[in-house]
């Protein structure tokens, strides 16, 4: 069974060969089986699952159901869940009980999906590796102590190690791309404005952007179908409609064109790196699709502006964590100032005080002109370099992430950790959709390679992940002693 994508699962609910509840279990046993190694779930939900298993085949057995119908998902606990904790990874909200549902997760309700829990993530979705976790680091299943990558590092991990059968994540400056390479899962960050932000928890709200991870492009296809779409309550949200994401996933590549940065070739990456995409390259020019350069001439800043735009944002939209209203509030304040101080001292953890101080320096009215507003230039003009290079290629390959996972602890100062999402970041500065896929392995390590489109062209990227996942195996590995 943990060898079967979604796609196959849903076709097996469909024709009765499983029930949803079995199905259920089986992800249920795994968890309980794998996670405390991993510790991929902050909540897993045993009964609740359960139940809205029953009703899946209830609705199954009626004929009214969709393709997510019964299919357990994990959601990343950064979306809120009426009812059930959802603590976004911090001790701020280890108390918080949504009171109202987000529409991400509402709408895998409507389709009849299973949650079977909320995963594991950096606190407030800020880190690549999550080790910035109130809840404590995740493992990466491919390799004893290593981390999963991050922010969405507890769903990366769980997909990989076959405990749902997909799960969402959010991506502000890749973090449902970088976790998704460094675990050999699929993992797509929708165009901004896409998926409706309603009841995720904000980090920088003009980045932040949900979207599916996945084994398969096929799967990542029917997951998005399901998160897509115009939402009253988020006012980011495109009012366009929503094609069926599976319907062109089999279009052949030929005359494709596929444009390869030289900023990117001459950046560093690790040798096995560049060698497993050199390979992919190859195998998508033998596939019919035509290989160009292209310049991205202000790449090399987009780290920079990001670490100025993300942070303020982040310290504006974390100022309503005072203690008053919800989440963590300290013992016996003794005035209205004290309270405020210590609920904010105790309860963030050093990376978020880091970035709220960032911010908060960053948008002070001596620096503003200086940090905040160049930053926003640099994001133009990351934008033009992108509308440049689309008139004349279809998409941009480079790599997901510069390396492979790493040790837990082994990278100790930020700036190095924040390197990590060289590559990633961009595609969030423009709003442009980007996709990782498994495209290799390097010392028994799990590769991805990024293709990013552009706008509203998540379809396009889903067909050409999907036509690569026909000619390789990558996607289908799965990490030594995960077999039932
Ligand atoms: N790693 C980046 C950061 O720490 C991106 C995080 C994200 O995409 N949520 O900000």
């Amino acid at each position: 069974m943990e060898h079967k994508t979604l796609a196959e699962l849903s076709k097996a609910l469909q024709n009765k060969e499983i029930s949803s509840v079995e199905l259920t279990q089986f992800y249920l046993d795994r968890i309980n089986k794998f996670d405390e190694k991993l510790n991929s779930f902050i909540t897993v939900c045993d009964e609740h699952a359960l139940n809205m298993a029953k009703a899946a085949d209830a609705r199954i057995q009626s004929g009214n159901f969709t393709a997510l119908t019964g299919i357990p998902v994990a959601q990343k606990d950064i979306f809120c869940t009426q009812g059930i904790k959802t603590s976004c990874g911090s001790k701020m909200l280890d108390n918080f009980i949504a009171p109202y549902e987000s529409t991400v997760t509402h709408k895998f309700n409507e389709a009849g999906a299973v949650m079977i829990g909320k995963t594991n993530m950096d606190e407030f979705a800020m880190g690549s590796s999550n080790e910035n976790s109130y809840y404590g680091a995740v493992q990466n299943p491919w390799k004893n102590n290593t981390v999963p990558g991050g922010s969405s590092g507890g769903s990366a991990s769980a997909v990989a190690a076959r405990l749902a059968a997909a799960a969402t994540g959010t991506d502000t400056g890749g973090s449902i791309r970088q976790p998704a390479a460094l675990c050999g899962i699929t993992g797509l960050k929708p165009t901004y404005g896409r998926v409706s932000r309603y009841g995720m928890i904000a980090f920088a709200s003009s980045l932040d952007q949900g979207g599916p991870m996945t084994q398969t492009a096929e799967d990542a296809a029917m997951v998005l179908n399901v998160m897509a779409g115009h939402d009253v309550k988020d006012s980011t949200c495109i009012n366009k409609d929503v094609p069926d994401y599976t319907s062109n996933l089999n279009d052949s590549i030929k005359g494709l064109r596929i444009g390869v940065p030289e900023e990117y070739i001459a950046g560093d990456i690790e040798a096995d790196v560049a060698k497993c995409i050199e390979e992919t390259i190859k195998t998508l020019r033998s596939m019919g699709a035509e290989i160009k350069t292209v310049k991205m001439p202000h790449t090399k800043v987009g780290l920079s502006a990001y670490y100025i735009i993300a942070p303020a944002e982040a310290s504006s939209n974390l100022a309503r964590y005072d203690g008053v209203r919800y989440g963590y509030r300290c013992n016996d304040p003794k005035n209205l100032e004290d309270m405020y101080t210590r609920t904010r001292s105790e309860g963030f953890g050093d990376e978020v005080k880091r970035r709220i101080m960032t911010g908060t320096y960053a948008l002070s009215a001596g620096y503003y002109d200086a940090y905040y507003l160049k930053a926003q230039q640099i994001r133009k003009l990351i934008s033009e370099d992108y509308k440049q290079a689309f008139k004349d290629v279809d998409v941009i390959l480079t790599p997901t992430s510069p390396s492979t996972t790493f040790e837990i602890g082994a990278v100790k100062d930020p700036i190095s950790m924040y390197l990590t999402d060289v590559f990633t970041i961009p595609a969030n500065l423009a709003g442009l959709p980007g996709i990782s896929f498994p495209c290799g392995m390097a010392n028994n390590l799990p590769v991805g390679v990024q293709l990013v489109g552009n706008y509203f062209e998540e379809a396009k990227l889903l067909n050409v992940a999907h036509q690569y996942q026909q000619e390789t195996n990558w996607h289908t590995m799965l990490p030594e002693g995960y077999s039932a």
